[in-house]
């Protein structure tokens, strides 16, 4: 038995797997990993893949980075952890100053979690509190955008709406105002970005004129709705919003949990907008893919809201046992330095152009609807059929060929669906770019001409992702 098999079969034995049907797996192996190198995961039986995808979106500057790494060694030997109610420590203190200054102006507060799913509990729960501090207790819903993306705890489902991972649980979920996403795929033939974004604002201020006495935020992801099939959109969406959301006093918060940290671009997606959201979630690449941390930055007005004697009971007792881990936090702190020291977003645009040319062709595949691309983030749409962009049907599970194909090539391309992207690691080469665009071409190929039979469940949404 190769070890690969004989970690797999240990895992299977024991492993209850993420965002997995466990019985994939008597088909499709494990792959077990032994060590990463830059962009490079090794498996137990010494194969390499590159990782497209940066492992789930969080890993910027590669695997086993000798900077990050020795900033965590340094920290493991003077302060592993120490609860931050009633006490504090130098890497904490140093990562909220930090925040601060490389945030737009105004986001001032730091409040951190351990993942991107809480966090988002975080900014609805201070949401839902300040307008109770405030004497406005009506204002307690949250409007969201359709086929958008949060996270997997309750709150953070709630406002979400990819119908794979909520709709099972929406007996539990709160109600919240969906509203129609400017996701630029969907935009008339011949529109640009930017009027169809534009045009589609208008469903948002008619439910915040309606509703907004009742309302007490509105969250996004901005530019990217990552989950939902790397769907795109303009910064103008975000600058009519900030605008309406100051118009009707309901608080605006930006998920940049996945696109925070140079994703779309610039350090943050709301620099494009030139705006400032009333909270900012980060996670993710917030600690270079090293260890689970959150941060939510809010501004001083909000803060001001819960500043009162312990007797008012105005305060937000909230916490998580890890928060503001100084591992995670020293981990936070290599990877701001990487940002400043190499230049990183400015030298990300060779990397976005060559992900640009590099993928141009596929633009023309008979089964490819779109290619888009917001700075590090390109995407692949593929369909059934191109001149309507009829959907596969989400059974026949095209983008799992994709990533089968990739996985023999040596690389990890895991789709959305039938949406092939590349979310790499900012280390990436144009050579290695290059590679990917040809086993993407590839694997698109062989996904496309494969005539594929299900079985459909009887009642199954129409718009299922596969797993992420
Ligand atoms: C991943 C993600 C989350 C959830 O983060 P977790 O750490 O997985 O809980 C929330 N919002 C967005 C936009 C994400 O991509």
């Amino acid at each position: 038995m190769s070890l690969n098999d004989s970690w797999m079969q240990r895992d299977l034995a024991v492993l209850w797997h993420p965002c997995t049907q466990m019985k994939d797996h008597e088909q499709l192996p494990l792959i077990p990993i032994r060590r990463g190198d830059g962009v490079w995961l090794e498996d137990f039986d010494g194969k390499r893949y590159l990782d497209a995808v940066s492992s789930w979106w969080v890993n910027v500057f590669g695997h086993a980075n000798q900077r990050i790494n020795q900033r965590i060694k340094d920290q493991l030997d003077q302060l592993e952890h120490v609860m931050l109610a009633g006490f504090s420590h130098q890497p904490v203190v140093e990562l909220s100053e930090r925040l601060v200054q490389i945030t737009p102006p105004g986001l001032d507060r730091v409040f951190y979690t351990d993942n991107g799913s809480t966090g988002i509990e975080v900014a609805l729960k201070m949401s839902f509190h300040y307008w109770r501090n405030s004497g406005q207790p009506n204002k307690q819903r949250f409007v969201t955008l359709t086929n958008s993306y949060h996270g997997e705890t309750v709150a953070a489902m709630s406002v979400g709406d990819v119908a794979l991972f909520t709709d099972t649980y929406k007996p539990l979920l709160l109600d919240t105002f969906k509203v129609p996403s400017p996701d630029c795929y969907l935009r008339p033939d011949g529109m640009s970005w930017e009027e169809h974004s534009r045009n589609m604002f208008a469903h948002m201020e008619q439910t915040l004129a309606d509703h907004h006495r009742e309302i007490a935020a509105v969250i996004v992801e901005p530019l990217i709705q990552g989950a939902g099939g790397m769907r795109m959109y303009h910064p103008i969406y975000l600058q009519l919003l900030r605008d309406a959301c100051d118009r009707y006093d309901v608080h605006l918060i930006h998920d940049e949990i996945a696109v925070g940290f140079g994703r779309t671009g610039t350090m943050f997606a709301c620099e494009q907008a030139g705006i400032t959201p009333d909270f900012l979630c980060l996670s993710k690449a917030l600690t270079g893919g090293y260890l689970p941390m959150a941060a939510v930055l809010t501004t001083d007005k909000l803060y001001q809201a819960f500043y009162d004697d312990y007797s008012t009971l105005r305060a937000f007792l909230h916490s998580h046992t890890y928060t503001g881990n100084p591992l995670a936090c020293a981990a936070a702190l290599a990877t701001l330095d990487i940002f400043e020291q190499d230049r990183v977003i400015e030298a990300n645009k060779t990397l976005a152009a060559r992900m640009a040319t590099a993928t141009a062709h596929l633009a023309d595949h008979p089964q490819v609807a779109e290619v888009r691309q917001t700075g590090m983030a390109v995407a692949i749409e593929m369909v059934a059929d191109k001149a309507s962009k009829t959907p596969y049907p989400w059974q026949e599970r095209r983008g799992l060929k994709v990533y089968q194909h990739a996985l023999q090539r040596g690389a990890l391309l895991r789709p959305l669906g039938s949406v092939v992207y590349f979310l790499p690691p900012y280390t990436i080469t144009e050579e290695q770019i290059d590679f990917l665009a040809e086993v993407a071409t590839e694997g698109i190929d062989i996904a496309t001409r494969a005539s594929v039979r299900v079985a459909v469940a009887p009642g199954a949404p129409a718009n299922f992702h596969d797993p992420g």
